[in-house]
């Protein structure tokens, strides 16, 4: 049974992987699989993306209900397979009393329902899409605001090769943040259409402007998951891969008077001792700083409570 009440708010941890699933001795306290979060509020089930971390919140999910329907949806932020591969294995869309409503902008040139459709088709899986016995309902987002129930969402395009959305989230319980995969502008690496053919200077100027644009989509949020893939050492060699660094992320949650940073999307090289020291490392930052900032690495399985 669930003990959260309508009024309040609260996140589960269900996949804090970036890149690929990566189970074992030296994930197990942080945990191996991709991107999932759950989020509970004002009556809705709000389900942030379906890396292999949905896997588990599935069976969670039928056993707590039982034999009462399951409503629920489904927000998608980009369909990198870290994103979207747990979902054929996702069992409250194989029971037709259980509707799952999937979120999400299409991709460059594809649909994000044939992208799903694409990923389940034969000979990658042996169930179709259509053939899944649950009420599956594709929402595609146009607009950059929308409702999920009660919950207002704002969206945002992030800095990630193709289209990708981060979400922030109203509730009642206070606002949540969920950008799973961004680039920092800091190094003025620009992933968005015809940026090549920007001078380095309007590039430069672009990202700054670009910069304080999401400042402001973030501005005062309660909890922030963000993209934390690489230290400040390893950040230098992958500019351009489309992820985040420990000291950009820190500082971008100080700019928006964040309340809690979760350091999310970790890498797939890197041990728990490594997150445990890029946490240390970030709270030293927050510390530093005038602001109170509350830091956290995303574990597998936790929950955090809003208010
Ligand atoms: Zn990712
Ligand atoms: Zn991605």
């Amino acid at each position: 049974m669930s003990t959260a009440s309508a009024s309040s708010t609260r996140l589960k941890l269900w996949g804090v992987r970036g890149s690929v699933p990566v189970p074992g001795p030296m994930t197990v306290r942080y945990g191996g699989n991709t991107t999932c979060v759950e989020l509970r509020a004002d009556d809705e089930i709000i389900v942030l993306d379906a890396g292999t971390g949905i896997r588990a919140l599935g069976i969670n999910l039928e056993e707590e209900f039982g034999s009462r329907p399951i409503q629920l949806s489904l927000l998608i932020t980009h369909v990198h397979w870290d994103h979207i591969q747990g979902f054929p294995f996702f069992v409250p869309a194989y029971n037709d009393k259980n509707q799952v409503r999937i979120f999400g902008y299409d991709g460059v040139d594809i649909g994000l329902h044939e992208i799903l459709q694409g990923q389940m088709a034969k000979p990658f899986f042996p169930v179709a899409l259509y053939d899944l016995p649950g009420k599956i309902d594709f929402q595609k987002l146009e607009a950059m605001e929308f409702n999920i129930g009660k919950v207002r969402v704002r969206s945002k395009f992030m800095n990630h090769p193709g289209i990708c959305a981060g979400y922030r989230l109203f509730t009642s319980g206070g606002s949540v943040a969920f950008l799973p995969d961004n680039e920092p502008y800091d190094a003025f690496k620009l992933h968005s259409a015809k940026s090549h053919l920007l001078s380095p200077e309007q590039t430069q100027r672009r990202a700054e402007e670009e910069r304080a644009s999401l400042v402001k989509f973030l501005d005062g949020s309660d909890v922030l998951i963000l993209d934390t893939q690489y230290t400040d050492e390893e950040y230098p060699s992958h500019v351009g891969w489309g992820h985040g660094s420990l000291s950009t992320a820190v500082s971008l949650a100080l700019d928006a008077d964040v309340r809690k940073l979760v350091l999310f999307h970790h890498d797939p090289n890197h041990d728990d001792a490594t997150i445990d020291a890029m946490l240390q490392d970030a709270r030293k930052l927050a510390a530093k700083s005038e602001k109170y900032l509350e830091v956290e690495a995303a574990r597998e399985g936790t929950e955090v409570a809003l208010r």
